[in-house]
C-alpha cells in the first residue's frame, strides 16, 4: 500500500448531450472543444511507468552527442530532405520501406516516429471508440538512410472495422519537440495481412459460466445432460446470490447523502452538490468486455464485481462476454502514450482512467452505458483500483473525501481495489428495487421510507457521512478482498 501512497487517481468524464446540459450549471473545469463540453473529474497522477517510453534517455544522450560531431548543415523541416523522403509498402503490404536522402540525424532529427492513426476513430462515439486500439507508434532509426518497419495493427470490431490508417512520419528535434510531420501513406485493412479484429479478453475458468453471456456448455467436456446439469448449478448460484439481497443492511440516510455530493478536479478538497436526478445508472442487460492490454487480474476483479452486484443489485442482468459484438459496457485498457493522449483523450499527466457516460440523445442501444478507459502504464494493483473506481462511476457513484472509499479524492485515501462499506451503502440506495430509476433526494428518501431530518444532518454537515459506516457489510468487503468465498456468505445466511 505504501508504495502507492502519493499516487492519485485521476479520471475525467467526457460528457455531452443531456449530461452536458446538467454539467453546464456547475462552475468547474470546462474545456469547450468543438462545441462539446469535456468535464475533467479527477486530478493528479505522477507515476505512470514509462518503461516502454518511446524516448529513452540513453538513446537521447547518445544521439545528442552524435549531433555535435556530425555536420549540421540542414534543419529538421528542410524541404529538400522531406520531398526526397519516400515510403512504400513491401512484402505484400506487411512492411513499410522508408528511404531518406541522408541519415535523419544530419538534419537534427533526434527521434523519428512512424505513427499509425485510424481515420475513423472518435473518442466521443461509442462504436468508433473501439478504434483507439488501432493507434500505434513505431520508432524509426535516425542513423540510417533507410529503415524497414513491420505493419502489425489491431482493427476495430468485425462489425465496425477501422476503415483506414494515416501513416505519418513525425520528426523530433533536440529537446524532443516535434519539428516536422508528414503523412506518407494511407493503409486500408485489405492492404496488409497482419491485421486482427479487436477481441474481448478471455481466460477460461475465471468468470462463472452462468455469468458469461454466451458460455458454451460443451466446454465442461462431459455428456450433454451432465453439462446442462452443471450449468444449471451455476445458474442457481446466481439466484442464491440474488436472494441474499434481503439480508443486506437497509438503505441509509448517510448513503443518500453521499450520493448527493461529489468532488471535481480543480477543487479537490471541496465537496459540492451533485443532483441525484440525472445519475447514470446501469439497468436491464449489461454486458462487460475487457479490451486491449488486459491482465488476468482485471478479469478476476470483474468476476468478483459481477457476483457482488448479484447481491447488491439483483435486478441487474450483468454478465461478461468474450464476444466483442455483444459488449455494451466496454473497458478499454490502453497505455497513455503521447500519440494516444493527443488523438484520444488528452490523458497525459491528467488521467489514469476515465468513464465516458452514454450519449443520452444517441440512438445506439449498444452504447447506452458508456465506456471506460484505463491507462495500462500502471502496476496491476493500481489498475485494479482504477477499474473499480470507473465502474463505480458507471454504476452511478460520484467522488467523496472519505478515507475509506474506492471513490475517494482524498490524498490520504489508500487506492483500494474494491467497493468499501461507504461505496456499498450508496449502491444499496441506487439499486434498491423500490426505486424505479434515480429520483431526487426528497423522493428517494420518501420512496425508501427514510428520515428526512436524519438525512439533513448529514447533508448540512452536522454529522460526518465518512463516519456513518453501517454494520453488516463486512462479508461483502471480505469477499472482494479474497478473504472469504462467495459461498461462505450464502452458507452463513441460510
Ligand atoms: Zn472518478
Amino acid at each position: 500500500m505504501s508504495e502507492k501512497l502519493g499516487l492519485f487517481l485521476f479520471s475525467w468524464i467526457l460528457s455531452w448531450g443531456f449530461t452536458a446540459v446538467k454539467q453546464l450549471s456547475i462552475t468547474y473545469d470546462y474545456i469547450v472543444n468543438d462545441g462539446v463540453v469535456v468535464v475533467t473529474d479527477i486530478s493528479n497522477i505522477n507515476s505512470a511507468n514509462n518503461n516502454d517510453s518511446l524516448y529513452s534517455p540513453d538513446q537521447q544522450i547518445s544521439n545528442e552527442d552524435n549531433l555535435q560531431t556530425e555536420e549540421q548543415s540542414s534543419s529538421c523541416d528542410d524541404e529538400e530532405f522531406w520531398s526526397a523522403t519516400s515510403a512504400k509498402l513491401i512484402k505484400g503490404g506487411d512492411q513499410i520501406y522508408l528511404a531518406f536522402p541522408n541519415n535523419p540525424l544530419k538534419n537534427k532529427i533526434v527521434n523519428l516516429n512512424l505513427n499509425f492513426i485510424p481515420t475513423t476513430m472518435s473518442y466521443r462515439s461509442f462504436n468508433t471508440s473501439f478504434h483507439m486500439h488501432g493507434i500505434k507508434t513505431i520508432k524509426v532509426s535516425v542513423r540510417d538512410e533507410f529503415d524497414t518497419i513491420d505493419v502489425n495493427l489491431i482493427g476495430g470490431l468485425a462489425s465496425n472495422p477501422i476503415e483506414s490508417w494515416d501513416v505519418q512520419l513525425q520528426a523530433l528535434g533536440v529537446n524532443n519537440k516535434v519539428c516536422f510531420t508528414k503523412n506518407v501513406l494511407s493503409l486500408a485493412p485489405s492492404s496488409f495481412s497482419n491485421y486482427v479484429n479487436l477481441e474481448s479478453f478471455y481466460v477460461p475458468g475465471v468468470i462463472s459460466p452462468a455469468d458469461e453471456n454466451n458460455f458454451d456448455i460443451n466446454l465442461f467436456g462431459k455428456n450433454e445432460i451432465a453439462n446442462e446439469m452443471e450449468y444449471l448449478d451455476y445458474f442457481q448460484n446466481i439466484q442464491k446470490l440474488k436472494s441474499l439481497n434481503k439480508y443486506l443492511p437497509e438503505p441509509s440516510e448517510a448513503g443518500v447523502s453521499m450520493l448527493t455530493k461529489t468532488v471535481y478536479l480543480d477543487e479537490k478538497a471541496k465537496l459540492v452538490s451533485d443532483s441525484l436526478w440525472y445519475r447514470n445508472i446501469l439497468h436491464g442487460e449489461v454486458v462487460i468486455g475487457l479490451f486491449g492490454d488486459v491482465k488476468k487480474s482485471e478479469l478476476e476483479v470483474i468476476s468478483k464485481i459481477i457476483k457482488l452486484l448479484h447481491i447488491v443489485a439483483p435486478n441487474l442482468d450483468i454478465k461478461y462476454s468474450d464476444n466483442a459484438e455483444e459488449v455494451n459496457l466496454p473497458i478499454h485498457i490502453v497505455g497513455c502514450e503521447e500519440l494516444f493522449s493527443q488523438k484520444v483523450n488528452q490523458c497525459k499527466d491528467r488521467a489514469a482512467g476515465t468513464f465516458t457516460p452514454p450519449n443520452t440523445y444517441g440512438t445506439l442501444e449498444r452504447g447506452k452505458f458508456g465506456y471506460i478507459w484505463v491507462d495500462a502504464n500502471y502496476t496491476p494493483e493500481y489498475r485494479q483500483h482504477v477499474v473499480v473506481h470507473e465502474l463505480g462511476h458507471a454504476l452511478g457513484l460520484g467522488h467523496n473525501l472519505c478515507y475509506d472509499s474506492v471513490m475517494s479524492y482524498s490524498d490520504y485515501a489508500p487506492e483500494v481495489p474494491f467497493f468499501t462499506v461507504l461505496d456499498l451503502m450508496q449502491l444499496r440506495v441506487l439499486y434498491d428495487s423500490k426505486l424505479p430509476k434515480p429520483l431526487g433526494e426528497k423522493y428517494t428518501i420518501q420512496t425508501l421510507d427514510l428520515d428526512y431530518e436524519k438525512y439533513k444532518e448529514f447533508d448540512e454537515g452536522e454529522k460526518n457521512v465518512c463516519e456513518a459506516k453501517q454494520a453488516g457489510w463486512s462479508d461483502l468487503v471480505e469477499f472482494q478482498r479474497g478473504i472469504i468465498e462467495i459461498d461462505e456468505i450464502y452458507e452463513g445466511k441460510k
